[in-house]
């Protein structure tokens, strides 16, 4: 069995694509499957409603985004992908939605909470998480592609969500989660706490949308959307904390990292300093609730992770990084580096021994078992992310159920990672997260955490710009020539953060910074269920956490790696953000 260098982003996007695309049903199209119990004896997949236009949708953008990055993995199931496309097309109705099947594995979630008045067999369209992942699927394919289809239907999409939407004097809202063929039984703004950030759920691809291809109407769908959730939410202390959930969806972490994250994003593309004000602050909370090497709670006071909100948090500061402040780079690195990485199942015998360890469960399949399988889940995870990870082990009993829209964030994020490890402009190069990566200006090795080293090989002249870990401001860099030839030593100082220097077209700086090792105590969960950990870091690198995980410890870190070897992209990048 090959193995994955464990600094590689494009060896481990590659192994996120094959884990994507083997968890499908062949008897249904390649539909796939959402969730699986790692604690049936076999493991078991089940299909939920999930597996549709959220499923696919988030799917299909986080197999594009990789196959850009890394191309394809031989193992990568032969024509998942346009199954998984095929889904998430069928289930689009001719105005535009994303609609649940009518088959009772399909039916919806939550629906004394997200429903007035549920009749059986009623046909569904869950207007939150489908919607955005639908959307978000099919900008990225047409970004990719710039095939028309995805952005007809994508503007379509956001027209439904329109055309369903009721108007407010402060913006937009979905009265009920889901919305059904007669249209809303409900009317009124409210239903249940937290509706109203859970259904704002399609702003982040809507706003993305329109500031890749001008379309007027997904920016007026995400403006009323965030307008009324901002005005509407009860989730948050005026300093923008939030506050101790009134309810399942309050409690649900990745329903708040999401809605910080579209209207920091609509905030930046209108230039509302308040929304980019608010999302900062609410973020500087949200990061409380996690820890600073990217852990953070499916459920608030939960001790269980969920690391779709790793890569929300993750992108809201690479955002802030780019747009606001430098200084948010260092959180993407260190959530990046650490808990993102450390979730990625790599090895089958480790995933095997992990599953066999856990407490059995006894409890009996949804609907007896005819919507479910358990030929080879455990194989199919290889690749895949631990969806709900605790502080030093990939699984908690707590809530040990696999869950595929972290499989799809996971890579999602390892892509946001590589794209902006390295931000380039005429004559510049800004390595903001020292990642080994290939663009066509820099080739850069990164030696952490063995060594501080970064190796910055430049194809042209110009200056280059590097993020030191946090905390250190001196380097050293070694200047040579294309033949290996010493051109000078130079001591940088940083400034902000950065140091600066200057290299001429094939010229190799070798960085040298010092890695400080520090020690410091992380408690998360709440009164009945606390979890704790002793982290021991080098630099921006978790190395070692205490006391060890029992199931499938993390972060037992090599401190003798040669640096991971990038390639070029293997397709034209595409702004992920
Ligand atoms: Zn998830």
């Amino acid at each position: 069995m090959e193995t994955v260098h464990p600094f590689d982003l494009q060896a481990r996007a590659r192994l996120g694509a094959r884990a994507l695309t083997a968890l499908l049903d062949a008897s249904r199209d390649g539909l796939m499957y959402f969730l699986a119990s790692w604690r049936a004896r076999p493991p078991r997949a089940d299909h939920c409603l999930w597996d549709c236009g959220d499923g696919t949708g988030r799917h299909v953008d986080a197999l594009t985004l990789a196959h850009i990055m890394a191309g394809r993995d031989p193992l990568e199931a032969e024509g998942a992908e346009s199954r998984l496309e095929g889904w998430m097309f069928r289930l689009l109705d001719p105005a535009g939605l994303s609609w649940l099947p009518p088959e009772p594995w399909a039916e919806p979630w939550g629906r004394d909470l997200l429903m007035a008045g549920w009749r059986e067999g009623e046909r569904v369209a869950e207007i939150n998480w489908a919607q955005r992942g639908t959307l978000q699927g099919l900008t990225t394919r047409f970004l990719a592609t710039g095939d028309e289809r995805y952005l007809r239907a994508a503007r379509r999409l956001v027209d439904g969500l329109l055309a369903v939407a009721l108007r407010h004097p402060r913006g937009l809202f979905f009265p009920e989660g889901y919305y059904r063929e007669g249209g809303w039984r409900c009317r009124q703004p409210g239903l249940c706490p937290g509706i109203d950030e859970y259904n704002a759920a399609p702003i982040v691809p809507a706003v993305r949308l329109y500031e890749a291809t001008g379309y007027e109407p997904a920016l007026r769908l995400a403006s009323g959307l965030a307008e009324f959730a901002l005005y509407h939410t009860s989730g948050y202390l005026p300093d923008g904390r939030f506050r101790w959930p009134a309810g399942e969806l309050e409690a649900h972490f990745h329903t708040r990292s999401n809605f910080i994250l579209g209207v920091l994003k609509l905030g930046l593309v209108l230039d509302r300093r308040e929304y980019v004000s608010w999302a900062r602050q609410s973020y500087e909370h949200a990061k409380t609730w996690g820890t600073e090497f990217g852990w953070f709670p499916e459920g608030l006071g939960q001790r269980h992770g969920e690391i779709c909100c790793t890569t929300d948090m993750i992108e809201i500061a690479l955002l802030l990084g780019r747009h606001v402040d430098r200084r948010y780079y260092a959180d993407a690195e260190r959530f990046g580096r650490n808990h993102l990485l450390e979730s990625q199942l790599l090895s089958l015998e480790r995933l095997r021994a992990a599953v066999a360890a856990l407490p059995p469960s006894d409890e009996p399949p949804p609907w007896q078992g005819r919507y479910s399988r358990s030929e080879g889940v455990v194989e199919s995870q290889v690749g895949g992310f631990a969806s709900r990870p605790t502080l030093n082990d990939a699984f908690h009993p707590d809530a040990a159920a696999l869950m595929q829209c972290c499989n799809a964030a996971g890579v999602r994020a390892l892509y946001d990672l590589w794209r902006h490890a390295v931000e380039e402009a005429p004559g510049r190069a800004i390595v903001h997260l020292r990642f080994s990566v290939e663009t066509p200006g820099v080739r850069v090795l990164s030696y952490e955490p063995s060594e501080g080293r970064l190796d910055v090989l430049s194809r042209g002249a110009g200056e280059v710009e590097i993020r030191l870990p946090q905390g250190v401001g001196e380097a050293v860099a070694l200047v040579r020539d294309e033949r290996g030839h010493l051109v000078r030593g130079q001591a940088l100082t940083g400034e902000a953060g950065y140091v600066r220097l200057r290299l001429e077209e094939g010229q190799t700086a070798e960085v040298r910074y010092p890695l400080p090792a520090r020690t410091a105590h992380y408690e998360v969960g709440a009164e009945g269920g606390r979890a704790w950990c002793v982290g021991h870091w080098r630099g921006e690198t978790l190395v070692r956490v205490e006391p060890e995980g029992s199931f499938h410890p993390l972060y037992g870190r090599a401190s003798d790696l040669e640096p991971a070897q990038p390639t070029p992209a293997w397709g034209k990048p595409i702004e992920s953000l």
